[in-house]
């Protein structure tokens, strides 16, 4: 059997929050907000307004508590009951929007997100990345309900720090860089169909727009490009996991695993790391130095780091061993159709990095 949950509605463009009464009236009478302490400075007068102008009663704002764990879903479920609230509009990151998600369904209220980053495409998926309150991940939380509204509001997203629509350029790209190495020449039918065609989606979307959307986040200016890019993003993005019925990770998502060991890359970005595992991946498949002489172009159109350097100048050999070994040795790179050793892998990265020098 397959089955897949989508989001009830998707609305995406400038000045999309101007939707938010109107969707928030026709699912509830009190509101409550959580989000990222950035994002709701950022966001909460226009969000007021909103409610007000639609007659929806805001019970209050409150942090998401910095983790999305399994302690902050629980607190915030009961901040939800304690306030009657019968609507959760989660505002912020990717972390936030997911525990945003989890609460939804813990506390079986609908859920809005509002993203105020574009580094994932959490504001779409049902799915919950939990961690521990320390930090560490602990698990994939499928739910079985998507978000009722999901608000893309590119004037927001446009005024974002340009290296989280790098991050999210990284990831998306992924998409298509690991499912196409994973599928290889396989005949992909129905579900499986969908995904890649999604995913190839999201790599000619940034080919095409990547560059202008880096631009329109330096002028802090929604532009058409960047819409295009929002929509590869979080929409593209979201189907390609959404109508997977296989892996879709692959070395990318592994060297941003192997990353995770060192403190001194640990906490660069997820898809900017995954932006720099791709270019490793496509050397790791042997393609030629043209198509990934264009890939580094594309990276650095798109502000995504070409070498090792680029994350962390000072990356003793002990740390690059224990980098290279946990990214062989994680559970994504096993979806790659050959075996990955240190050695190829530490090789790739050189010829990255040879590459990307000798195309200043
Ligand atoms: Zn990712």
């Amino acid at each position: 059997m397959q089955q897949v949950y989508f989001p009830a509605r998707v609305v995406r463009g400038a000045g999309a929050i101007n939707q938010l009464g109107a969707i928030a009236s026709a699912l509830g009478k009190r509101a409550l907000v959580l989000g990222g302490k950035h994002a709701l400075e950022a966001a909460s007068a226009l969000i007021d307004a909103q409610l007000a102008a639609a007659g929806v009663s805001k019970c209050a704002d409150i942090w998401y508590g910095g983790e999305c764990s399994e302690t902050q879903i629980l607190r915030l479920a009961q901040d939800v009951r304690t306030h009657a609230a019968d609507v959760i509009i989660a505002v912020g990151g990717g972390k936030a929007l997911d525990t945003g998600k989890a609460v939804g369904l813990e506390t079986a209220r609908p859920v809005i997100t509002l993203p105020t980053i574009a580094a994932t495409c959490a504001a779409v998926t049902p799915l919950t990345i939990r961690y521990d309150d320390d930090g560490h991940f602990r698990d994939l939380y499928h739910l079985p309900v998507a978000p009722a509204a999901v608000i893309i509001d590119s004037d927001i997203l446009a005024k974002a720090p340009l290296r989280w629509l790098a991050a999210g350029l990284g990831d998306t790209l992924a998409k298509w860089y690991e499912l196409r190495a994973i599928s290889g020449n396989k005949d992909v039918t129905g579900f499986g169909a969908s995904s890649m065609a999604n995913s190839q989606l999201c790599y000619q979307q940034i080919a095409r727009f990547g560059a202008a959307s880096c631009e329109a986040v330096r002028q802090q200016q929604a532009t058409p490009a960047l819409d295009q890019v929002l929509d590869a993003i979080f929409l593209f993005a979201g189907l390609t996991s959404l109508m997977s019925n296989g892996a879709h990770a692959a070395a990318a998502h592994a060297l941003y695993e192997g990353f995770t060991v060192c403190d001194k890359t640990r906490a660069y970005g997820h898809g900017l790391l995954v932006g720099f595992g791709n270019l490793c991946l496509l050397a790791q498949e042997g393609r030629s130095d043209a198509e990934l002489l264009e890939a580094i172009a594309l990276a650095k159109a798109c502000a995504i780091p070409t070498s090792l350097a680029a994350i962390a100048p000072t990356l003793t050999p002990e740390e690059q061993a224990a980098i290279l070994n946990a990214a062989v040795t994680a559970p994504d790179m096993g979806n790659m159709p050959h075996i990955v050793t240190r050695e190829t892998l530490r090789d790739d990265i050189h010829r990255v990095e040879r590459l990307a020098i000798s195309a200043c």
